[in-house]
């Protein structure tokens, strides 16, 4: 392992895992159980009392198609340890619980789901929830000393690919004795390693760019085994386990992930350059163009610029939704990351429950048109939008 982790990103994608498989198989395989069998009371007390590492029991974790998956998903972040979860919102419910039981503080736009559970559900449980917009961090110090003491933002936000500075917020949280969680679904460890910018949790929807096909559904979190380990019997007893069939879809497409990122990259860029010309487009949001106002801290803290881009239709929020029901390439679908390219409109899907004053609020208008650019050639891409804004 530890000459593993001297390795490049692309190399630990695929040799992540130091587990082997006896008949020699490059791949851990789906073990479809529920649970292991022991030779004796006392080899069971062993892994139950965690003298001995072990399979035991899936629910728990402790099957070896999520070992290895685990394994992976840790070198990839640069981090101690990682655990997978049946999604990210269960990865994301589990850290809260654990480590946001004081206060949380959530800068910036969020996915929707989170936002609800930060606003209207764990308020209930009597968590106290603070929600800023990235524009309002001159009030981080003041809501710090309340005694808040996680402090949770996505980085590039959804979905106007806003840019948080991860070290700017990390010495000010860990100066009041906060930790720091950062949501890195929308960059990828390929475009963004939080963990080696100061923060001290990173957490995913793998559903997104790590399962990279729209055919899973899967959470992690990552970060140091002191702060990761409190948050298994909470994962435990919250039953958000990953399944074996899902841990092992997930590693097959980790070996796959650098190659798709850095291909989503490179299209998102040309895709962005000709829409930032289109007469009908009045704004392009995306941090690899160097007029966007994130593009500074995007090359500073980022490798890539990622795959994920808004567009701003010229003209009214109908109009915008002609555009995104003409496109023919681009699937009309409320997710990202994956092979295929899709659109939302935010107002009518990820931010729909927002009132329109709390959407102008967070510079979220009608005719904005979030793009997550997949692996077809940008040139058809192109095409297809060329078309729908004709
Ligand atoms: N974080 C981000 C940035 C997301 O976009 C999503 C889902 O869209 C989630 C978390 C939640 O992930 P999941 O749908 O896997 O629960």
């Amino acid at each position: 392992m530890t000459q593993l982790k001297q390795t490049k990103l692309a190399t630990r994608a695929i040799h992540g895992s130091s587990m082997t498989d006896q008949h020699g198989s490059p791949h851990i395989p789906i073990y479809n159980t529920t649970t292991f069998g022991f030779p004796s009371t006392a080899a069971l007390l062993d892994v139950v009392d965690g003298r001995k590492p072990g399979s035991l029991y899936t629910r728990y974790g402790l099957n070896p198609s999520i070992f290895a998956l685990e394994e992976t998903l840790a070198g990839l972040e640069s981090a101690e340890m990682a655990w997978a979860f049946c999604s990210g919102m269960a990865a994301e419910t589990a850290l809260f619980l654990t480590h946001g039981r004081e206060g949380i503080i959530c800068i910036g736009d969020a996915y929707g789901g989170t936002l609800e559970l930060l606003a209207s559900q764990l308020p209930l449980l009597g968590i106290k929830t603070h929600l800023i917009l990235g524009s309002e961090l001159d009030r981080l110090d003041a809501l710090l000393a309340t005694g808040a003491k996680l402090v949770f933002f996505e980085t590039p936000t959804n979905p106007t690919l806003e840019l948080l500075d991860i070290r700017a917020i990390a010495e000010k949280a860990h100066a009041h004795g906060a930790r720091v969680a950062v949501d890195n679904t929308f960059a990828s460890p390929v475009n963004q390693r939080p963990l080696e910018l100061g923060a001290d949790f990173v957490v995913h929807s793998a559903t997104k760019y790590l399962g990279g096909h729209s055919d899973l559904t899967a959470g992690a979190l990552m970060g140091s085994k002191e702060l990761l380990m409190p948050v298994w019997n909470w994962r435990k007893n919250l039953g958000s386990m990953i399944a074996p069939e899902a841990a092992s879809l997930l590693s097959r497409s980790l070996r796959t992930l650098v190659v798709r990122v850095k291909q989503q990259n490179a299209a998102a860029q040309t895709v962005a350059e000709a829409m930032a010309k289109h007469p009908q487009i009045s704004r392009v949001l995306y941090p690899g163009l160097p007029d966007f106002p994130g593009h500074a801290l995007a090359k500073a803290q980022m490798d890539g610029f990622g795959g994920m881009m808004t567009i701003e239709v010229k003209g009214t929020g109908d109009d915008a939704t002609r555009v995104a029901d003409k496109l023919k390439l681009f699937l009309l679908a409320p997710s990202l990351g994956g092979a295929e390219s899709l659109v939302t409109q935010p107002c009518t899907t990820t931010h729909h429950g927002l009132p329109p004053e709390e959407r102008t609020r967070r510079g979220i208008s009608d005719a904005m048109l979030r793009l997550s650019i997949g692996l077809e050639d940008p040139l058809d891409l192109i095409a297809d939008l060329e078309q729908a804004l004709s």
